[in-house]
């Protein structure tokens, strides 16, 4: 079920859910046609697993708001959450974007952040931090989550030079030699730039079969999550 997982954080893998082909078989993604009984009940199981009361979860939109998560379920339009409440688990979804799992474990505070090529450009972890600084952050160790890599990301050379001009450490290049982009290392430098430690947690979407990945399946597959909490 989990990828991986330590203190206070956790990757979700492909098994242990329900849902059918091609969500097979842990999808905790509601939009992307996947039966919701299904889905209900794969973000029970791991609710469970991590053993925690509550998940917060997000209307993820590729921009850069930051909603900070309240007593209820609601679910914010954003594209990142943020907490200093104990018992609940934010969870950003993805499926080769980054998942950004943030915490200040001595003030308390957490906070999750989604990245594809629109949050990058946008700088919504610098989005990210500073609502975590507001709440009384100040040394806020990131960790990068799996996402789709480099020589698995292609594009073409307009749009990588679009998204370098404003964050150069994403310009990369394809396993082919296309342009590609590196989000994951755009991301980790703006996560420095805003003065957080960052660290990496291994691994491609794409390359990863315990994952899901939008660009190797067509476009119709599932999400995995990343969660952040204080322990
Ligand atoms: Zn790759």
């Amino acid at each position: 079920m989990l990828l991986t997982a330590g203190t206070g954080y956790a990757v979700t893998a492909r098994a242990g859910g329900v849902s059918a082909t091609p969500y097979d078989a842990l999808n905790l993604a509601l939009h992307v046609g996947d039966d919701p009984a299904a889905v209900a009940e794969n973000r029970r199981r791991l609710a469970a697993e991590v053993d925690v009361p509550r998940i917060a979860w997000m209307e993820q939109v590729h921009g850069r708001e930051v909603a900070q998560v309240g007593p209820d379920d609601a679910v914010p339009v954003a594209d990142a959450l943020v907490s200093t409440e104990r018992g609940v688990a934010l969870a950003v979804l993805v499926a080769d974007c980054t998942p950004v799992l943030a915490v200040d474990a001595a003030a308390g505070v957490v906070g999750v952040a989604h990245a594809g090529r629109k949050g990058l450009a946008l700088d919504v972890v610098g989005a990210l931090l500073d609502a975590m600084r507001d709440l009384g952050a100040q040394q806020v160790l990131a960790r990068v989550g799996p996402s789709v890599c480099p020589r698995c990301y292609p594009v073409p050379l307009a749009l990588r030079e679009e998204v370098a001009a404003v964050v150069p450490e994403a310009r990369s290049v394809a396993r082919d030699g296309s342009p590609s982009l590196d989000i994951a290392a755009g991301v980790a430098a703006q996560l420095v730039a805003h003065g957080a430690q960052v660290e990496w947690l291994p691994g491609c979407s794409a390359e990863e079969p315990r994952l899901f990945s939008y660009r190797r399946d067509g476009g119709t597959t599932g999400r995995y999550a990343g969660l952040a909490w204080l322990p």
